[in-house]
């Protein structure tokens, strides 16, 4: 394998790399241009350097990146992908189609290390933070690629747990040199480490969602740990005070599951919490985990609970289940993992 990998460099470190043969920013940028938004993998493609370039590029850069290992289609249209990156760390993307919207969901981490309860990338452990360019490597090597028009953060990971990766993909992303997505086709969900979620406010566009689960902090302690660190409240008095000309969406991912955080008590905190900000809330239905006997709420509760938020002044919606028969919804990802040869 040549040795400088590019796919998942920045400008600056192309340029830096391009610069000690003598070749300035606007080949780096057309080299970037090549790899992020042409999606080129082969160097001697790329045909708006000179010839020497390519010929050194050819002898000392890498830019194709690696394939899934694997494939596994749902009913519904959504594809898992696993992926094993040069490092040997496993993880799995998933691709969403649905009309005219084709969201890729990636991973940030080889599972995770925040110990949600109820997480099936939980139970397979922290194996080890994956790279921009494995994050970005999602975003150009899966087989609808060229489709991609949304990025979502809500894979195996927390991205708030590797954020130089997360933000240094997000540039990528958004760049004019890079993919030159929208900062508003990019979510970002977190279960809320303030530190980083502070920074990643200065340093990035994109949209943010807090997985919230329940309105009161004891509760919430039990299935997100990083309540403890972290309270949902501080983190929505920050998300509250972003100003409205910023434009990027920020909301709460409300898993429901019935007879837990689907009450009259639940609903009222959940306005109490989020009265008076633009914070929408996404309304998810629970996927069963083997061995746990809670449900998702019910349709009908589900609706109703859309439909008092909403009348409260609250944006609200309900977010459909994607991709379950294959272990693709959300907190089932690393499902089938310890079968693919990780250890532990
Ligand atoms: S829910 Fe998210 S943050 Fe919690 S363990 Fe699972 S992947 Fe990590």
């Amino acid at each position: 394998m040549n040795n400088k990998n590019f796919a998942g460099a920045s400008l600056t470190e192309i340029h830096d790399f391009i610069g000690q043969e003598g070749y300035g920013i606007s080949h780096a940028r057309n080299i970037a241009v090549a790899i992020y938004r042409k999606r080129i993998r082969d160097i001697s493609q790329i045909t708006r350097i000179p010839k020497k370039l390519r010929l050194f590029l050819t002898r000392e850069a890498d830019i194709g990146g690696y394939p899934p290992e694997k494939s596994e289609i749902s009913s519904d249209g959504s594809v898992k992908y696993l992926f094993r990156n040069r490092d040997g760390l496993l993880y799995e993307t998933v691709y969403i189609p649905e009309g005219k919207r084709h969201t890729v969901c990636v991973s940030v981490q080889s599972g995770c290390r925040m110990g949600c309860p109820f997480c099936v990338t939980s139970k397979y452990g922290y194996h080890g933070n994956l790279s921009a360019g494995d994050i970005i490597n999602q975003v150009r090597n899966i087989p609808p690629a060229e489709k991609l028009n949304h990025v979502v953060f809500m894979g195996m990971g927390e991205p708030l747990d590797n954020l130089d990766n997360v933000l240094k993909a997000c540039t990528i992303l958004t760049s004019e040199w890079g993919m030159a997505f929208s900062p508003l086709k990019i979510t970002v969900s977190t279960v809320g480490i303030r530190p980083a979620f502070e920074k990643f406010l200065q340093s990035s566009g994109c949209n943010l969602t807090l997985s919230l689960f329940s309105p009161f902090s004891a509760e919430r302690i039990k299935v997100i740990p990083a309540e403890r660190s972290w309270p949902a409240g501080e983190i929505i008095g920050i998300m509250g005070k972003i100003p409205a000309k910023e434009r990027r969406r920020v909301s709460v991912a409300y898993v429901m599951i019935s007879g837990i955080n689907d009450s009259e008590r639940h609903l009222e905190g959940l306005k109490a919490l989020l009265k008076g900000t633009r914070i929408r809330v996404n309304l998810l239905p629970y996927h069963n985990i083997p061995g746990d006997p809670a449900k998702a709420s019910d349709e009908q509760r589900m609706t109703q609970f859309k439909h008092e938020l909403v009348i409260s002044g609250i944006s609200a919606s309900i977010r459909k289940s994607r991709g379950e028969d294959i272990s693709a919804a959300c907190g089932l990802l690393a499902s089938g993992l310890k079968a693919h040869g990780r250890k532990n």
